[in-house]
């Protein structure tokens, strides 16, 4: 068999080109080495529920044209992400908005909001943060820093807010609005029936091997010429399709654990609650009914565990920080100069993409093709 492209990894950005180049006409073999399609986005049906296997997925963007590419595959229901957080029993709303200040203050008016977070700030004095915890102080100040950022962040990378970078919470949104609104995007929303589902769609018609590694599929299937090809399309990790041999990219690692409860309908009357003092050794719960709106019988919960993350782990965060930005640098110039191979999504260009930013660039590469 002969094929145009093999695609090896069938997550949101393998399936994505893949959907783009088969409608113009180029064949592709998509391989997988887990035994199913959909990478992080994976969503599996239990009891009537739609559980999100790695980690809560909401998609928002404001890209007309992503949102649109992915209407096709699915409707999204009008879910809007309104965590709250749980500091020691304390419960306050997110992202950082006149909620969470009333909570934590008993303020009811921007300028009474800004006034404190003006004092605390001023407190103290960083004009160039170079660091998260300096970054979060010179933001938000030091009570919403230590009850809402610091130990839910030191759990979550396993660092001391001091030795990481602050881009990490640059995304948080800060509102002087009654606004719980996690996201700024003009859209968001959960696909109406799971994430899966959208994949499947998306490779229609496409042959996917699953539990199929690319080295392995190499030495094996392709090495005797019955499956040949002309380009791969690699979304795995990047270091690992160089053996490592400029050194090893590091990630933080997660460990999901989730319960099925028949006896209980509603959890947490929320889908995310996040605990961020230090002591709780999850960094949230996830009940997933919510995201769905769904009034079934009983509810899944899955508790969310930050792990230290070692070579042959499932990757999730790449750790963007100096050391690995440099090294990932490194392994760019690397495969620019492999022929016949593009590397793509969060593996491939360690980068901590969002599903929306995955889509178009998965859309720009498939474009570059055609
Ligand atoms: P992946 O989904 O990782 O797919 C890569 C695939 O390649 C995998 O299936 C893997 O098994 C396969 N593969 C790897 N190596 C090989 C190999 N050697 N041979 C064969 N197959 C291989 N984004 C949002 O927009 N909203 C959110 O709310 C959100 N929440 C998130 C929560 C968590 C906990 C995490 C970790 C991420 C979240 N994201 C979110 C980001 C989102 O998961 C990614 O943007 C997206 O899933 C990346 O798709 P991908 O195809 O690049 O990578
Ligand atoms: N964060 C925090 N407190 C929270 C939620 C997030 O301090 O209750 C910080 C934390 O450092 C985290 C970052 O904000 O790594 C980004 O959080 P977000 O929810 O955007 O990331 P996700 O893990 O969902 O991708």
């Amino acid at each position: 068999m002969h094929y145009d492209y093999l695609i090896v990894g069938a997550g949101l950005y393998g399936a994505t080109f893949a959907n783009i180049i088969s409608k113009q006409g180029r064949t592709c073999l998509v391989i997988e080495k887990k035994n199913h399609i959909g990478g992080n986005v994976y969503t599996k049906n239990i009891n009537g529920i739609n559980v999100h296997m790695y980690g809560a997925h909401i998609f928002h963007t404001s890209d007309e044209e992503v949102w649109n590419y992915v209407n096709q595959f699915a409707d999204f229901n009008n879910y809007i992400n309104s965590p709250i957080a749980n500091f020691k029993g304390e419960l306050y709303h997110l992202p950082f908005n006149m909620n969470t200040f009333k909570e934590m203050w008993g303020v009811e008016t921007p300028e009474e909001a800004k006034k404190i977070i003006e004092e605390q700030r001023a407190k103290e004095g960083i004009d160039n943060p170079t660091n998260l915890e300096e970054q979060a102080l010179s933001l938000v100040g030091r009570d919403i820093y230590e009850k809402l950022i610091k130990g839910y962040t030191e759990k979550q990378w396993g660092r001391d807010c001091k030795d990481l970078p602050s881009f990490i919470i640059r995304r948080l949104p800060l509102r002087f609005e009654y606004n719980n609104n996690y996201f700024n995007d003009k859209y968001q929303g959960i696909p109406i029936g799971g994430y899966t589902g959208i994949i499947e769609k998306m490779l229609e018609g496409i042959e996917v091997r699953l539990g199929t590694d690319y080295k392995t599929f190499l030495a094996n299937e392709a090495a005797g010429k019955d499956i040949t090809f002309d380009l791969v399309l690699y979304t795995g990790p990047i270091d690992e399709y160089f053996d490592y041999k400029l050194g090893q990219l590091e990630f933080r690692s997660l460990c999901f654990k989730n319960e099925i409860l028949s006896e209980v309908d509603d959890y947490q009357g929320n889908a995310v609650m996040n605990y961020t003092d230090r002591e709780t050794p999850y960094t949230r719960i996830i009940e997933h009914k919510h995201f769905e709106f769904n009034k079934c019988k009983g509810t899944v919960v899955t508790k969310e565990y930050p792990a230290a993350w070692k070579p042959g782990d499932e990757p999730y965060y790449p750790i963007n920080d100096e050391r690995n930005n440099a090294l990932y640098e490194k392994y760019r110039i690397l495969a620019e100069k492999e022929e016949g191979v593009i590397f793509g999504g969060r593996l491939g260009s360690y980068k901590y993409y969002d599903m929306d930013k995955v889509i178009a660039a998965a859309i720009d590469a498939a474009r570059a093709e055609l």
